[in-house]
């Protein structure tokens, strides 16, 4: 590239940016107290723009619609900025990571989201390396001159994650995520190593940003002594759009009647059912046991090795594309963003 690159940098809350209420508590902060406290990125070969969330969030607190607003910016602004670098907290870091996958069709620039365990104000603080590495890796060329990265990505503790197949694993360590089902696609030592076979292409063609999304899905999480008084309202709710099952293991669930006989009539409506395993590592495979054929016959999908957040959001947006039925379950099982190995 000739031109000086360009990136915009979204801080939308988080760790990194916040700081020490009088309670004892962390509260988002601005935008401008986390740049001062990174003199070195003017050190950078690129401009850097800057915004910020009007009112910028702990991430516990994301919406769909938060997903929708960064998702248009990306929109809006993708053919200002070579790079978008999404600041983030880590909490929900992977749901929106998974979310803005689905919903950035052709991508062919990277979107690197990052945040920190610790706000950069504090000595001992991640944030710092975090967000220069993510630079370095937003700005990196492949030898034809294009993106090393055209993909949305996680950045955090050396490492460089695909956004959706990544899960925030430790409140406590630096090391927060791991990638249980696909490679690092980079790792950050002395130099950044990238792990090119597994990093996407870029697309080519415009952007399609699809912003409509559908949180209707109710979600059962399976345990051992759970009743039929508790759950099944949940199950029957006519407001559910889809459920999502979390199973044990391979994809087993309890073999009772009612629990069966449930899903069975939920499937039979049309309502999509999704077998996604508490497991984070491995991959659904229904009919290895009979306490998961059972589901497999009666219409169960299952979500294969995907991560709970990604199954999640894949099912948001498929509903937001109105797909119901068998059409559900066709786009479900595809590998739409590099989420499933298939
Ligand atoms: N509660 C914070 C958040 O997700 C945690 C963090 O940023 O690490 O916004």
């Amino acid at each position: 590239m000739s031109r000086e690159a360009k990136v915009l940098m979204l801080y939308t809350g988080g760790t990194i940016g916040m700081i020490l209420q009088e309670n004892g508590s962390y509260h988002p902060f601005s935008l401008e107290n986390l740049m001062r406290q990174i003199p070195e990125i003017s050190q950078f070969d690129c401009s850097i723009d800057t915004d910020s969330f009007d009112d910028p969030i702990d991430s516990s607190n994301m919406l769909p619609e938060h997903w929708q607003r960064i998702a248009l910016r990306i929109k809006e602004d993708y053919g200002l900025y070579d790079a978008f670098l999404i600041l983030h907290g880590s909490d929900t870091m992977a749901y929106t990571s998974s979310a803005l996958s689905f919903m950035l069709g052709n991508l062919s620039k990277p979107v690197i989201l990052t945040g920190s365990q610790l706000p950069i104000g504090i000595p001992r603080s991640d944030a710092r390396e975090n967000i220069l590495s993510s630079l370095e890796i937003a700005l990196a060329r492949n030898d034809e001159g294009g993106p090393l990265v055209p993909e949305v990505a996680v950045y955090f503790e050396y490492d460089l994650y695909r956004g959706n197949r990544v899960q925030k694993v430790s409140a406590e360590d630096f090391e927060a995520f791991q990638s249980p089902n696909y490679p690092k696609l980079a790792e950050a030592g002395v130099s950044i190593k990238y792990n090119r076979n597994y990093i996407a292409r870029a697309k080519a063609g415009a952007l399609q940003v699809k912003l409509d999304l559908d949180p209707r899905v109710g979600i059962i999480h399976c345990f051992p002594g759970m009743t039929a008084e508790l759950v099944l309202p949940q199950i029957l709710n006519p407001q559910v759009q889809a459920l999502i099952i979390r199973s044990f293991g391979a994809g087993n669930a309890p073999s009772q009647n009612w629990l069966i006989e449930a899903l069975a009539q939920v499937c039979l409506s049309g309502t999509p059912v999704i077998n996604v395993s508490q497991c984070s590592a491995g991959t659904v495979e229904m009919t290895k046991y009979e306490a998961g054929r059972k589901y497999h016959e009666i219409g169960l999908i299952g979500a294969a090795d995907m991560t709970f957040e990604a199954a999640l959001c894949k099912t948001m947006f498929l509903l937001g594309q109105n797909l119901k039925g068998e059409e559900f379950k066709l786009a479900f099982c595809e590998n739409l963003k590099g989420e499933v190995s298939i």
